[in-house]
């Protein structure tokens, strides 16, 4: 299916012109971001707003189609409904680890 230009909007007024990831800005990049599908759409994952984030082109290229399957395999940190706290750790030099 296919994102509209009504719905691709909803997404980046939500996300406050930012990536749910890691909060680079359309200021930051000097353009849009890219819509991703939180659950792969190669993995049964919905066009639905619930299921897309505004994400930037590093965040995307890194998450491509992961998706844990398997209760052993890490499961994606949600940015709208976890504190990033719960995935990565800040160390003493601000950088995250996860
Ligand atoms: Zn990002």
């Amino acid at each position: 299916m296919t994102i509209t230009v009504d719905v691709r909007e909803q997404v980046r007024q939500r996300a406050n012109f930012a990536c749910e990831f890691c909060g680079v800005t359309e200021i930051d990049t000097g353009g849009q971001l890219t819509i991703d599908h939180f659950q792969p759409s190669t993995k049964q994952g919905s066009d639905s707003l619930k299921n897309l984030i505004y994400c930037c082109i590093r965040c995307n290229q890194y998450k491509l189609d992961y998706w844990s399957t398997h209760a052993n395999e890490p499961v994606l940190w949600k940015p709208r409904h976890e504190p990033h706290s719960k995935h990565f750790l800040e160390l003493k030099d601000a950088h995250f680890t996860h």
